[in-house]
């Protein structure tokens, strides 16, 4: 609108040089809008303030146009440029009293409307209009006082914008930054701080790291003490990472249990030291009001090098920091490139997995399990095999993993048990192998996450011929981290059942005696590290005559695994080791390979049984033990009568 200005009063009447000094006005005006133009890009402030330009622009040009009688031969003025005059002032004024205020521009805003309030005014005294000087007193106190308010309530809002911004960035709970304001705050930081990108520091070399600290525990102090306890503990771990940090990090909550924070300018060892005080710290008890809980934290660092923003350095510590929880207890772990890679294979394993799953590609292949006296087979364990595109097979070793972290490993279990049953329903009526038992490998989590249910639902009656082989190692820390009590109700319900519980991989974990009184075994598998060269070394062999004595102490029967050489079977033989499995016997087969090798052991150990009558003193004896957990799992071997 101030731009068209020239046009409309080029008619208005003036003379020559009254239209000059209009145009000179109308140049002078400009600069300043232009000025404000500038200031108002500069602050990037809303296009709201391109209008308050065009009202600076009016005003001026309104102020110019009052000037004119002073400014020499300016002719006549006629009744339609008073009024102009006139609304030029109410629209500068009003204007600027009411425009949106924020940013240098707004400064303006007052000397403004005073300048235009005095210099209209002065105008129309001057040119002896007492009406319109009375009007325009009249409103520029109006316009004074919509200023004065219209500042009020500005301040108002701007408080009211400050705190819910700062309600947007921080933890309402423990007053710590949330996951946006960390974010922000991170995104500051890396742009005028960190080292280039691919740079690695020396250990003694100082750096920048972002730490996620997830708190193991929490959800049971929640659980069973409720949110009241379960927010005094997040309090004081807010409390206790800011005591305990240096003032320069930032520190965040970024989900319920889960925080983050920065250590700046610190070597690999100091940081190190940090955490290391800072996890003792966090371990001692969190006093609430329904007592005290502890809780322990798995923790990722990564090192805030160039290049990398907050979402990736907070992905990385996340992968570091998820490989610190499979530990279950404190733990810290330093992000690599590695663990990317793994990650990156583990999401590619998993879709596929998840569709072999789906395809059934996923097949069982069995591997006998027989007595060591006269090679008896006694049942087999399935063992997944992955059927690829190409015909070739993925061995378990590779997939088995990842279908643990993935949770896949459930569906794996499932897909087994159902095999198991269907296949000992197939050999209910067969003379030659009804009597064999089928062990499933199945994983720990499995184990608390419905396993009974997956094993009633397949075979409903209970059948001590379903053994369910699980590894020690696992259990022991779900033991510890306090499901011990429905673990052991779960066990119980197996036992009770009459499914039979294997613990595989023995010797590799804790081998812990207390947990293998506490579970009702009914058969420990010897891992194959310890079984393998046997023959040739006294240490494996003195390992295993222990072992072996420990296990006949607590009334379970062992297997040896990885049992690959005719000596080996021998010297196993000798040491008591009542059942065998290995590539020395028969590898793992297609089930129907297996059940032709099977047929042909049972033919061939009958009359192996008369050319070697029973020489093995621990089957002997376990025939005359009493515990009626135990007579199941003599059955279960294979070793009474017909009915087993
Ligand atoms: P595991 O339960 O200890 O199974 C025995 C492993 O030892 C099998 O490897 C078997 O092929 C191998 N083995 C048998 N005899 C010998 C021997 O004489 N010498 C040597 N060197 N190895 C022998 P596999 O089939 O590759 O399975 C590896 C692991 O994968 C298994 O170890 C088990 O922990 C897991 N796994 C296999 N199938 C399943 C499954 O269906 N579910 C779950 N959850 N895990 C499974
Ligand atoms: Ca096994
Ligand atoms: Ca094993």
């Amino acid at each position: 609108m101030f731009w068209l200005m020239p046009a409309v009063y080029w008619d208005s009447g003036l003379s020559q040089s009254g239209l000059s000094t209009l145009a000179f006005g109308w140049l002078v005006a400009a600069v300043p809008s232009l000025l404000a133009l500038t200031l108002s890009f500069g602050e990037q402030t809303s296009p709201l303030l391109l209008r308050r330009l065009d009202l600076a622009g009016i005003g001026t040009i309104g102020l110019v146009l009052a000037l004119i009688p002073w400014v020499g031969n300016v002719g006549h003025m006629n009744e339609g440029a008073h009024y102009l005059l006139a609304m030029c002032f109410l629209a500068t004024a009003t204007g600027f009293a009411v425009a949106p205020r924020s940013g240098r521009a707004a400064d303006l805003d007052l000397p403004i409307i005073l300048i235009n309030s005095f210099s209209y005014t002065a105008a129309f005294a001057v040119m002896g209009n007492p009406v319109m000087t009375a009007i325009l007193i009249m409103l520029a106190l109006v316009s004074i006082m919509m200023f004065v308010t219209g500042q009020r309530i500005m301040s108002q809002l701007q408080s009211l914008r400050a705190d819910s911004e700062h309600r947007a960035v921080h933890d309402g709970l423990t007053g710590l930054l949330n996951r946006d304001g960390f974010i922000k705050a991170v995104e500051t930081s890396t742009k005028t701080e960190s080292a280039p990108t691919g740079t690695t520091v020396a250990d003694h070399e100082s750096s920048d790291w972002l730490v996620l600290l997830d708190l193991v525990g929490f959800k049971q102090v929640n659980d069973r003490f409720g949110h009241t306890a379960g927010d005094m503990v997040l309090t004081q771990v807010g409390e206790r990472l800011k005591a305990n940090l240096p003032s320069s990090s930032t520190i965040a909550r970024l989900a319920s249990d889960e925080f983050a924070f920065t250590i700046i300018g610190s070597s690999k060892n100091a940081m190190e030291c940090t955490m290391g005080r800072l996890l003792d710290v966090m371990a001692s008890p969190y006093p609430h009001d329904r007592g005290s809980s502890q809780v322990s934290a798995s923790v990722g660092i990564t090192q805030m090098t160039g290049g990398a923003g907050p979402t990736e350095l907070m992905a990385e510590a996340d992968l570091a920091m998820y490989e610190s929880k499979k530990t279950k207890a404190s733990y810290i772990t330093h992000y690599d490139r590695s663990l990317k890679e793994h990650f990156e294979t583990r999401i590619d394993v998993e879709a596929r997995l998840r569709q072999a799953l789906v395809n059934h590609d996923i097949e069982f292949w069995a591997q006998p399990l027989v007595l060591s006296n006269n090679l008896r087979p006694v049942g087999v364990e399935l063992l997944a095999r992955w059927k690829l595109a190409d015909g070739s097979y993925e061995s378990p070793a590779t997939f088995i993993p990842i279908a643990e972290e993935t949770g896949l490993v459930v569906e794996i279990g499932r897909q087994a048990l159902q095999f198991a049953a269907s296949l000992l329903d197939r050999w209910d009526d067969d003379p030659e192998l009804k009597h064999l038992s089928v062990n499933v490998n199945v994983a720990a989590s499995h184990l608390t996450d419905g396993l009974l249910e997956d094993v009633i639902a397949v075979q409903p009656q209970g059948d001590h011929r379903l053994g369910i082989e699980f590894v020690e190692s696992q259990l022991i820390l779900d033991h510890e981290g306090g499901g011990a009590d429905r673990l052991s109700s779960i066990l119980d319900e197996f036992r009770r059942r009459r499914y039979r519980l294997l613990m595989d991989d023995f010797g590799t974990g804790y081998s812990s005696l207390s947990y293998l009184w506490a579970i009702p075994l009914s058969a420990i598998k010897i891992d194959r590290s310890l079984v393998m060269g046997v023959e040739d070394d006294r240490t494996k062999a003195g390992l295993l005559t222990a072992t072996v004595a420990m296990a006949r102490e607590l009334q379970i029967p062992c297997v040896a695994e990885g049992v690959e050489t005719d000596e080996a079977i021998e010297a196993l033989n000798r040491l008591g080791v009542p059942i065998l499995q290995g590539f020395g016997i028969a590898k793992p087969r297609p089930i129907s390979e297996t059940e032709t090798a099977l047929r042909r052991m049972v033919r061939n150990a009958r009359g192996a049984d008369q050319e070697m009558p029973d020489t093995n003193e621990f089957v002997k004896s376990l025939e005359q033990m009493n515990s009626e957990g135990y007579r199941l799992s003599v059955e279960s071997l294979g070793i009474t009568g017909d009915d087993g």
